[in-house]
């Protein structure tokens, strides 16, 4: 009987074993899921918005016991953990409130006597979820999903049955109908099933490019609507006129939270030449600072990455640029799942710190004279999720934001994501949108209704 194990990635010890659903439980939850459909598409707004503001309510209440799985799981650290779990609260909170406003019907002027589009649930929809945010990433695509009326299927990352299982758990305990949402504990080879079952309508991914690569390949040929949330590369672009201290600040936070582990974390530092080591040098001492260590403890920042081959992979990635002639300035080390809080000045465009995506506590520096250059050296990157822009002149700003090549540009801030705003990427970050109106509206039926 095939099972999948996970372990703690700061101990290192086992903490689960799970029986992995075979291919007929996999066929009966979907069953099940699509039988749901038909009587959860008929309830009204106002019974899904109860039901939702409950599992806000359940993961505001039971947010300590939710963040531990996820603390044990990937090694977030403690504090972190809890507030996922509280912006997932403000996920449902929001869809809750939103929902039924952003899918009211749209009347269209033309020669009919009525026209409008009328914006319809579809089904079942696969979400295949990553395990960096693994409370987060899911609620995110499930609060609209149901709140739209259709019903959610989890395929979680392996590592992270225990969150997925746990998740399922907030949705009973909110009082939902059984079957609206459920997890599939099946390996990523099983998920092309998933997608080719004729109950299955539609697949969400977040994840690396291969997988969703090969998701949106099986969905293409099934012809069947997929939205793809992959990696990102930001920049972080820092003009010589923006307010120093506070940048350091957002620039630290914004590439070392989760441990690094985030699609949107600013990966590049770009940075102009004349204010580079004064910046370098006060943020190396905020750096020094983070407290690494057990993620169950609250004061710690810096946790272990979520598995030794992901720490393995990031110690390539930075020892390869290093031999290619990038200053180590500190941290570097690997030891088991934990890295370094490491900075990498003199960074070039064919580094591998540069051109791929670090999913880990590593800062690549480059340095630039001109804005023109600083907006090529973002652009170059082959994946479009987002930039921050640092400078006090705000007018010039939203003015170099049309230049970039990118889902979201923050200026003075990291790259966030927020239940109002639509969040996603272009160019290898994928296609789609999540969140707000945008997020609600990728998985309905968008019905044109004439009447003469
Ligand atoms: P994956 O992309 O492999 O995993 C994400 C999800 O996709 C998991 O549920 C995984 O299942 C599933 N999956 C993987 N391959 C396939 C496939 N061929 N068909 C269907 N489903 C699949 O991420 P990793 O954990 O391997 O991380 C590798 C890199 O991916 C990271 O270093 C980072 O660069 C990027 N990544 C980006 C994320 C983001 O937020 N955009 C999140 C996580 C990773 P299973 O766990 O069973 O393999």
């Amino acid at each position: 009987m095939a099972t999948t194990t996970s372990y703690n990635p700061y101990t290192g010890e086992t903490l689960n074993s799970y029986k992995n659903h075979t291919k007929t439980e996999v066929s009966e939850i979907i069953n099940k899921a699509d039988k749901r459909f038909y009587s959860w598409r008929e309830t009204s707004f106002s019974t899904r918005k109860k039901l939702m503001l409950s599992a806000a309510a359940e993961l505001k209440k039971n947010k300590k016991e939710y963040a531990e799985m996820i603390t044990q799981e990937m090694g977030k650290p403690i504090s972190q953990a809890v507030a996922e779990v509280e912006k997932c609260a403000l996920a449902c909170e929001y869809y809750a409130e939103n929902a039924e406003k952003q899918l009211q019907n749209e009347i269209i002027k033309t020669d009919a006597f009525k026209s409008y589009v009328s914006y319809e649930p579809i089904g079942v929809v696969l979400a295949v979820m990553p395990w960096n945010y693994p409370f987060w990433q899911v609620f995110r695509f499930a609060a609209p999903a149901l709140m739209a009326g259709n019903i959610g299927v989890l395929k979680h990352a392996s590592n992270v049955f225990g969150c997925a299982l746990n998740i399922e758990k907030v949705f009973k305990r909110a009082g939902f109908p059984d079957n609206c949402f459920s997890t599939l504990l099946i390996k990523s080879d099983s998920v092309e099933t998933v997608i080719e079952n004729d109950k299955v309508k539609a697949v969400t991914l977040t994840g690396s490019g291969p997988a969703g690569s090969s998701v949106a390949a099986i969905a293409g040929k099934n012809i069947k609507k997929s939205v793809l949330e992959l990696g990102g590369s930001n920049a972080l672009v820092v003009l010589k006129d923006c307010d120093m201290e506070q940048t350091i600040k957002t620039c630290v936070q914004a590439r070392f939270q989760n441990t690094g582990q985030s699609c949107i974390a600013g990966k590049r530092l770009i940075i102009d030449a004349s204010i580079s080591e004064e910046f370098i040098e006060k943020m190396l001492i905020q750096v020094r600072e983070l407290k690494s260590g057990d993620p169950t403890n609250d004061k710690t920042f810096i946790g272990v990455m979520a598995r030794e081959d992901l720490a393995k992979d990031l110690e390539k990635q930075v020892n390869a640029s290093i031999k290619a002639g990038a200053n180590l300035r500190i941290g570097g080390k690997r030891q088991g799942a934990y890295f370094e809080p490491t900075i990498l000045t003199g960074v070039t465009s064919s580094m591998p710190v540069f051109k791929e995506e670090t999913f880990g506590p590593a800062l690549a520096v480059t340095t630039f004279k001109t804005v023109e250059e600083a907006i090529e050296l973002s652009n170059l990157s082959k994946f479009g999720l987002g930039v921050s822009i640092f400078t006090k002149n705000i007018e010039a700003a939203e003015k170099l934001a049309l230049q970039f090549d990118e889902g979201a540009v923050f200026i003075n801030e990291l790259v966030k994501s927020d239940p109002r705003l639509p969040f996603g990427g272009i160019k290898e970050s994928g296609y789609g949108r999540e969140l707000s109106e945008h997020g609600i509206r990728e998985f309905v039926n968008r019905k044109t209704v004439f009447i003469n």
